[in-house]
């Protein structure tokens, strides 16, 4: 596949020590930060409205609660249409513990990595609709980064048609790779299609009568969700190394991790295609009339 080197390539940087380990507040977690900046300004996207150098500064607060600079990163791609897709991902992790690195190669610098893919992918094929590329801070601390950015969007999020959320994409033994949000928006399952070998695009995780096995509030998503917007989030089941020393680029899973990336490509496209996407809009006003 195209591009497939350079995924490769962005979860092994953004996973190996020198960026130790990501954790939000930390010379890691700016040093990510340089790099996405970086590989979103080669590629020629551009950061939303006000913000300055791609970056939505806000203060969260760490497990102690402490407070701890935090920056979210945004940047779009204008599309035929105003309309808006936010494809988002964390990039934080958990930092040194205990003098291990936890490096997060599936946590989540998969999605980083997957979301720098579909950037350049519309920057070479202009996307019907205007994408946004919101790569979140403080993941790891229960979401704070999404919860600001909905709340402090440059832009009206509950005009928002769709949030797709990548969180942990490489990491599968079964070439399963989850598909969370059509439970609510059923209509969402159409757009569910691909072409890649290696990987089988699941439903599920998605129901609150399961709560423990529902995900919807297990990434960021949730925060668009809270919001009433559409969501497609795309993760694999907790593995071995899930939130482990051993999450490390050697442990993914790499043909899996290409084809699952290409699908997301591919879907995210089927949603862009697709003019009547605005139904889902249309439907969540009528949602909120009733
Ligand atoms: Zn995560």
């Amino acid at each position: 596949m195209k591009g497939a080197n350079s995924l490769l390539e962005d979860v092994k940087t953004l996973s190996s020590d020198t960026y130790q380990g990501r954790k939000t507040g930390t010379a890691g977690a700016a040093l990510a930060r340089t790099f996405i900046k970086k590989r979103l300004a080669s590629l020629g996207l551009n950061s939303y409205g006000d913000l300055k150098d791609f970056e939505q500064p806000f203060t969260a607060k760490d497990r102690t609660g402490k407070s701890v600079n935090a920056n979210n990163i945004v940047a779009y791609i204008p599309g035929k249409s105003s309309e808006m897709i936010v494809i988002s991902g964390h990039y934080d992790h958990l930092g040194v513990i205990n003098e291990e690195v936890y490096n997060g190669a599936d946590d989540n610098a998969s999605g980083v990595a997957a979301m720098l893919n579909i950037a350049a992918h519309y920057k070479k094929t202009k996307p019907d609709h205007t994408l946004v590329f919101a790569f979140f801070d403080a993941g790891e601390l229960d979401w704070q980064g999404s919860g600001y950015f909905v709340a402090h969007a440059p832009f009206d999020v509950q005009k928002v048609l769709l949030n797709i959320n990548l969180d942990m994409i490489s990491h599968n033994e079964k070439n399963e790779l989850y598909a969370a949000g059509t439970f609510t928006n059923p209509q969402l399952k159409k757009y569910l299609t691909h072409t890649q070998e290696n990987v089988k695009i699941m439903l599920g995780h998605d129901n609150p009568e399961f709560n423990v096995d529902d995900w919807t509030n297990q990434s960021d998503q949730g925060a668009f969700h809270a919001k009433g917007v559409p969501f497609l989030y795309f993760g694999v089941e907790d593995h071995k190394d899930y939130h482990k020393a051993s999450d490390e680029f050697e442990n993914i899973n790499q043909s899996f991790f290409i084809d699952a990336a290409a699908a997301i490509l591919e879907i995210v496209d089927n949603v862009d295609k697709d003019r009547d996407v605005q139904s889902l809009y249309r439907q969540k006003l009528q949602m909120k009339k009733q």
